[in-house]
């Protein structure tokens, strides 16, 4: 069954959040209090309503109660964001992941016991500069409090040697998960696999680790 997710805001983040997710196939059911943000991702996703997300009886007769997953992208209004969030614990959704625009914000949010807390520019600003700091690296997907998977160009001194001879798991507590060679993708890599070039790594591990192999 395909999941159902909830949008609710779509300034610029919620927006995107809504369209990709409607992009990669799932269900979505997008709200926001202007009219025209909610005309602009009618055509893109499944379901997209014009409402005051936090007036109680609106929201629920969205449907939104049927998504499994809500993403609360109201930033400016903080009180706006905060009640939405209440009522829709109260609805029961399981998961809710809310933006912050400051950390106090986020810090409400979090004592409120949403799933998430996301701190869009905040976030992106670390990344880019941490992906400065570290040259090759290209994406990073947080997946828990110190580990990421990361997209990186190998450094040169791990060109032309096998996974085994590397030992980076050992040594740094890194797991190559796949490697992307032009049009093939190398998924769990066997030992014997040399590193080339112009590979780039699909790589479990943490930042620190990944900056100094
Ligand atoms: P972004 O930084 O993502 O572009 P933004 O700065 O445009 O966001 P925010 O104040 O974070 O704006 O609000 C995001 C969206 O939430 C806006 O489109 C706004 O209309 C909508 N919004 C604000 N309050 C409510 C509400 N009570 N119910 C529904 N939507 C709301």
């Amino acid at each position: 069954m395909k999941k159902v997710f909830g949008v609710i805001g779509l300034g610029r983040f919620g927006f995107n959040v809504a369209k990709t997710l409607a992009e990669g196939g799932a269900e979505v059911i997008a709200c926001d209090i202007d009219e025209e943000k909610v005309k602009q991702i009618s055509e893109l996703v499944h379901q997209a309503f014009i409402l005051d997300a936090t007036d109680e009886k609106a929201l629920k007769e969205s449907g939104i109660a049927n998504a499994d997953t809500v993403i609360v992208s109201i930033g400016e209004n903080i009180e706006a964001s905060i009640l939405v969030v209440v009522q829709l614990m109260e609805l029961g959704i399981k998961e809710i992941i809310a933006k912050a625009v400051n950390p106090l914000h986020g810090r409400i949010l979090e004592r409120l016991g949403v799933s998430r807390v996301i701190h869009p520019e905040r976030d992106m600003a670390i990344r880019l500069a941490h992906s400065l700091l570290v040259g090759g690296f290209i994406e990073e997907i947080p997946i828990a409090e110190n580990y990421s998977i990361f997209e990186m160009k190998p450094p040169q001194r791990l060109h032309n040697k096998t996974l085994k001879e590397l030992d980076l798991r050992r040594k740094y507590d890194v797991t190559v998960l796949a490697i992307k060679r032009g049009d093939k993708f190398i998924v769990n890599p066997s030992a014997e696999e040399v590193i080339v070039q112009d590979d780039i790594l699909v790589v479990l591990g943490r930042r620190e680790k990944i900056g100094v192999l």
